[in-house]
């Protein structure tokens, strides 16, 4: 069974508008409401794909009770624990040239609501053997984000954990050497844990093969459009994608983490068939014009066009 996990779940709202100008009032010519959360975005492109799956995430208040609703709607089995307080909305303006987003910070998840949430994981944590980890942490009362990601990450025994935070906070993981075992950077988050601001092939070769960070661990670079240079286990490989219509780029690293989840259960040690399902599980999402929507036909005539070299 593959776990998800969404610690700040929202509601993104993305308004159109003709013009954006500060100060002004704007009548959106169209308004999008979906249930959104890095995890979330995972989580809907594993349902497609017809994972075996729970997601679990914190849910409070009004935005909670839609976006618990929307869950459904979506088929996403979900393990929520309720908490007191609101669940944060999200809101993008985009006037066809900029998008400018407004990031609620999110709710305080009480200690109490912390523990119901592990309990819930410990309850499955036979059954689970793919574990994912995307996204922001709430507030947590009494404790850190790093010491709640620990708890999650030691709380099943023999999972595959794919971790897909923040940078800053990811170096933080893995310099303690907890139990992470895959992660997708894309170029900017790669730069940041590595502390290098330029990159190219045989640097990255390098980094992949001798960081410290990365010892033992699987490693995913998406580079956008270009595709991704991937470790797993010491092999590296280049992956080369052809070129496609972009319809919305958001969520195409969630989308391929679904695929690295998704694939490494249904691939096991065929490492190049397992990229291949990642990175056009992210170019379908590209294709789409709703964030966490891929296309199973497509998908496949994708993977057949992706280059993928061992280097
Ligand atoms: P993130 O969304 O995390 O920033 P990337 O932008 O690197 O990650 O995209 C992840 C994957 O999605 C890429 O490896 C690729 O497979 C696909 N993708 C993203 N942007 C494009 C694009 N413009 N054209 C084709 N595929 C894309």
């Amino acid at each position: 069974m593959i776990t998800t996990h969404t610690f700040n779940p929202s509601i993104d709202i993305t308004y159109n508008v003709e013009q954006l100008q500060i100060g002004k009032v704007h009548r959106p010519f169209q308004s999008i409401k979906n249930a959104g959360g890095k995890g979330i975005n995972v989580s809907k492109v594993l349902v497609q794909l017809g994972a075996d799956l729970r997601a679990h995430t914190y849910l409070g208040g009004e935005n909670g009770q839609w976006l618990e609703r929307k869950l459904n709607e979506l088929s996403i089995p979900s393990i929520i624990t309720h908490i007191k307080d609101s669940t944060r909305q999200c809101i993008a303006i985009n006037d066809g040239n900029k998008q400018t987003e407004i990031l609620e910070k999110g709710p305080e998840v009480s200690q109490e609501e912390q523990n119901h949430y592990l309990n819930q994981l410990r309850k499955n944590n036979n059954y689970i053997d793919t574990m994912v980890i995307s996204g922001s942490t709430p507030e947590l009362q009494e404790n850190s984000s790093l010491h709640h990601i620990k708890e999650i990450l030691e709380s099943t025994a023999n999972s595959y954990n794919i971790v897909d935070i923040r940078a800053s906070e990811l170096i933080k993981i893995l310099q303690r050497k907890l139990p992470v075992h895959c992660i997708k950077p894309n170029e900017e988050e790669f730069k940041t844990l590595v502390n290098e601001s330029n990159l190219n092939e045989k640097k990255i070769y390098t980094l992949m093969k001798a960081h410290s960070l990365f010892e033992g661990i699987d490693v995913f670079l998406t580079l956008g459009s270009k595709g991704a240079i991937v470790k797993i286990n010491e092999s590296i490989y280049k992956a080369e994608i052809p070129k496609i219509e972009v319809e919305n780029p958001v969520g195409s690293g969630d989308a391929t983490v679904a695929g690295i989840a998704f694939g490494r259960r249904k691939f096991y040690k065929e490492n190049q068939k397992i990229i291949r399902l990642a990175l056009s599980c992210g170019m379908s999402n590209t294709a789409q014009k709703a964030t966490g929507h891929i296309n199973l036909q497509q998908i496949q005539a994708f993977a057949n066009n992706i280059k993928v070299e061992l280097l």
